[in-house]
């Protein structure tokens, strides 16, 4: 009740449904907290919450946290020495996109590619593969002739993997390519 008449005298409430805040997107106004107007949010990713219109018009909401979460895992990045996949992450787009980077004429110059959920985002990598099971374990491609995509990506050991190559004779292969089979795996610096 008390509501309403506020609503009368004030100026024309706004209606924030349909609107786009970052990645929210207002389904329909939710019950008043503490004084202030709520709203219902779709995130992109999935998710739905309730914020308050000033933090969405003030742009300091623009996610149901997701992105604030996305950055706690990117803060990997601050010091990869800490992050055994993002290393393996950026050392794997580096050698199938840079022609300088080390290693690149056996992986992007022989059409080796990261598919684009993979390039584009690490938070997605590392969904897609869990974290490495110990220090010796690197992404292994299961067919060697296939790109870095989830279906055909796996971790294991040097011996897994010279084990799935087929013989010793390609693990030796592996090293004289230059790509190190050594308990650090594929992570070159
Ligand atoms: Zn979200």
């Amino acid at each position: 009740m008390i509501q309403r008449i506020v609503m009368k005298r004030g100026p024309k409430p706004e209606d924030l449904t349909g609107k786009k805040f970052g990645r929210l997107t207002v389904i329909c106004e939710a019950n008043q907290k503490w004084g202030h107007r709520h709203w219902r949010c779709a995130c992109q990713c999935g998710r739905q919450c309730i914020v308050a219109g000033t933090e969405l018009k003030r742009r300091r909401t623009r996610s149901c946290g997701c992105v604030r979460r996305e950055k706690i895992i990117h803060g990997e990045c601050a010091d990869p020495r800490k992050s055994r996949e993002y290393r393996i992450w950026s050392v794997m787009k580096s050698r199938c996109s840079n022609p300088k980077a080390t290693g690149y004429d056996y992986y992007g110059g022989k059409g080796i590619t990261v598919c684009p959920d993979w390039r584009n985002s690490f938070v997605q990598f590392l969904s897609d593969m869990g974290r490495a099971p110990t220090k010796f374990h690197s992404i292994d491609r299961i067919d060697p002739t296939g790109g870095y995509e989830p279906s055909n990506c796996r971790w294991a050991t040097p011996v897994e993997q010279a084990g799935n190559k087929g013989s010793s004779t390609s693990l030796r292969i592996r090293i004289t390519r230059g790509v190190r089979a050594s308990p650090r795996g594929n992570c070159s610096p």
